[in-house]
C-alpha cells in the first residue's frame, strides 16, 4: 500500500496546498500531511497546534489523508509512517532550484524514499502562504485562496 508524506510549514494551509493533497490522494493509498514544528529559517504566524488544526479541518473531506505535527528530519518521519515517497508542490520555475536541492538532499539521506513533485493547478500558480498573510493583513479579499475557516483564522488575528 503506497504511502506518501506531504511535508511543509502550512502557515496557514491554503487552496494551493489543498489541491496538491487532493491530487496526491488519487495517486497514493494514504497521505500523511506532516506539519513542520519549528523551521528555524522561517518566522511563523500560527503555532504548530493551530497549523495542524487548520490543516485537519481543511482536509477532513479526504478520508485517506492524515495530518500530524513533526520535528527533525523529514526522511525520519517518512520512515516512521512507512512512506515510500515525499510529495511536494511546484509553482513557478523559481520553486525548482530549492525543491530539487531538497529532493537530492533527502535522497542522499534516504535512498529508499523518492520525491514526487506535482505541478500546481493554474489558478494557484502565484499563491503562497506569505502572499496570503500579507493580503489578509492589509484587509484584502482572500476568499478565493483559502477555505472559510482559514480566512476566519486570519481575520481573527488581524481584528483590532
Ligand atoms: P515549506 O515551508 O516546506 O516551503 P510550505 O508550507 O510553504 O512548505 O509548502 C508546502 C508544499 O506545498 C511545498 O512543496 C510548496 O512548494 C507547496 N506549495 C505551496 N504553495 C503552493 C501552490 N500555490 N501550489 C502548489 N503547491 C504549493
Amino acid at each position: 500500500m503506497p504511502v506518501a508524506l506531504y511535508p511543509g510549514s502550512f502557515d496557514p494551509i491554503h487552496n494551493g496546498h489543498i489541491d496538491i493533497a487532493e491530487r496526491a490522494a488519487r495517486l497514493f493509498d494514504w497521505i500523511v500531511v506532516a506539519v513542520y514544528d519549528s523551521p528555524s529559517s522561517k518566522r511563523l504566524l500560527f503555532t504548530t497546534e493551530q497549523r495542524v488544526d487548520l490543516a485537519r479541518q481543511a482536509l477532513q473531506h479526504l478520508p485517506t489523508v492524515q495530518v500530524i505535527p513533526y520535528r527533525g528530519l523529514t526522511v525520519d518521519i517518512a520512515h516512521q509512517v512507512g512512506a515510500s515517497a515525499l510529495v511536494r508542490g511546484l509553482r513557478a520555475t523559481s520553486d525548482y532550484e530549492y525543491e530539487a536541492q531538497l529532493a537530492l538532499t533527502n535522497r542522499a539521506l534516504a535512498p529508499d524514499i523518492d520525491t514526487v513533485m506535482l505541478i500546481t493547478s493554474l489558478q494557484y500558480a502565484y499563491l503562497s502562504a506569505s502572499i496570503l498573510k500579507e493580503v489578509a493583513a492589509l484587509g484584502g479579499d482572500i476568499s478565493h485562496w483559502a477555505p472559510p475557516l482559514v480566512v476566519q483564522a486570519l481575520l481573527n488575528l488581524h481584528r483590532p
